[in-house]
């Protein structure tokens, strides 16, 4: 059982020939708004690969949060995961252009206001879970409180620092596995004055102040895992045609926990994060992209 410090973003996509210059106004080709947000795709990757998943997702009072429910029961994930706010509901804005290239911004909103209070609630599903799961869709509090929990129940904690902030000590301290792409461990070194470290010595720094285990993603790359006590481990990513790499790193991540949470070895579970990340570059969009179960059994075999 995974327990996931979720989070719930209402996003919306236009298709443009070219990105909007400053001060530019153009017609969109194309057009779509589902419900997204990385802490819901975390969950609902880890609940189509058969991890029974609970956890925490925050909406506002607006129109907006009416979007969430029904897409919380659409992925099998249960609706009591749902806290309400006196506030906006999350929501993103995003364009891409004909070749792929995007840009985009999100509003956090309700994703903000977890807090403390909310993680007690649900200290029983939190002391219950095989890993705890967090990514920075959702604010500093309520991830210290969640990761300390967890930690004192004797739980591993997994955090995906995106979109990136410098991470609090407190919480790095909590964390079992770290799970960053190339981009999110440059500026972590920056943070740590390691700019122009290599990686190994970036992730023993890391370790040092928390984790157990630090994985560092490179897109088309592949990705290596550093344990603590072993030698790096390099998964290649698998050769397919991508089409669109957003919410590859989600995948991989839920991937990795999942395998982890069944008790696979690390090199098999680096392998299921690498195919579920591979599966949804594949694809367009994230949501729909995202693989079960028998998708990335079926690719693996292959
Ligand atoms: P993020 O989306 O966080 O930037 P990455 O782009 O590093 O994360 O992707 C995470 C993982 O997904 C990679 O380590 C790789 O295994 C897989 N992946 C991403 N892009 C591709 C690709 N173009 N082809 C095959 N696998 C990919």
């Amino acid at each position: 059982r995974l327990f996931v410090l979720a989070s719930f973003i209402a996003a919306s996509a236009m298709r443009v020939g070219r990105l909007p210059e400053p001060g530019q106004s153009l017609e969109a080709s194309a057009y779509t708004f589902e419900a997204g947000g990385k802490g819901l795709n975390l969950a609902v990757a880890a609940r189509r690969l058969g991890a029974a998943v609970d956890g925490l997702i925050a909406v506002g009072s607006d129109p907006l949060a009416a979007l969430a429910e029904p897409a919380l029961r659409r992925a099998g994930l249960p609706p009591g995961m749902l806290r309400r706010f006196e506030a906006q509901t999350g929501a993103g804005i995003g364009f891409t252009q004909d070749d792929g290239e995007n840009c985009l911004a999100v509003f956090l909103g309700a994703n903000r206001l977890l807090d403390a209070a909310s993680i007690r609630g649900a200290a029983e599903g939190l002391a219950a879970a095989d890993l705890v799961l967090a990514q920075f869709e959702v604010g500093d509090a309520a991830i210290a409180e969640a990761f300390r929990l967890a930690r004192a129940a004797g739980r591993p904690t997994l955090l995906n620092p995106s979109p990136f902030r410098p991470i609090e000590a407190g919480i790095l301290r909590d964390t079992a596995i770290l799970v960053v792409n190339a981009s999110e461990a440059r500026l972590l070194a920056a943070a740590l004055d390691r700019s122009g470290a290599d990686e190994a010595a970036l992730a023993a720094a890391l370790r040092a102040r928390g984790p157990d285990l630090v994985v560092i993603t490179r897109g088309a790359g592949g990705a290596t895992a550093y344990p603590a006590g072993s030698a790096p481990r390099h998964q290649a990513a698998f050769p397919v045609a991508a089409v669109d790499t957003l919410g590859a790193g989600d995948a991989f991540a839920a991937g990795l926990a999942v395998s982890l949470s069944e008790g696979r070895g690390l090199a098999e579970a680096m392998r299921w994060g690498a195919a579920c990340g591979a599966l949804v570059a594949m694809r367009l969009g994230v949501f729909d992209a995202l693989p079960d179960r028998a998708a990335v059994e079926a690719f693996l075999a292959a």
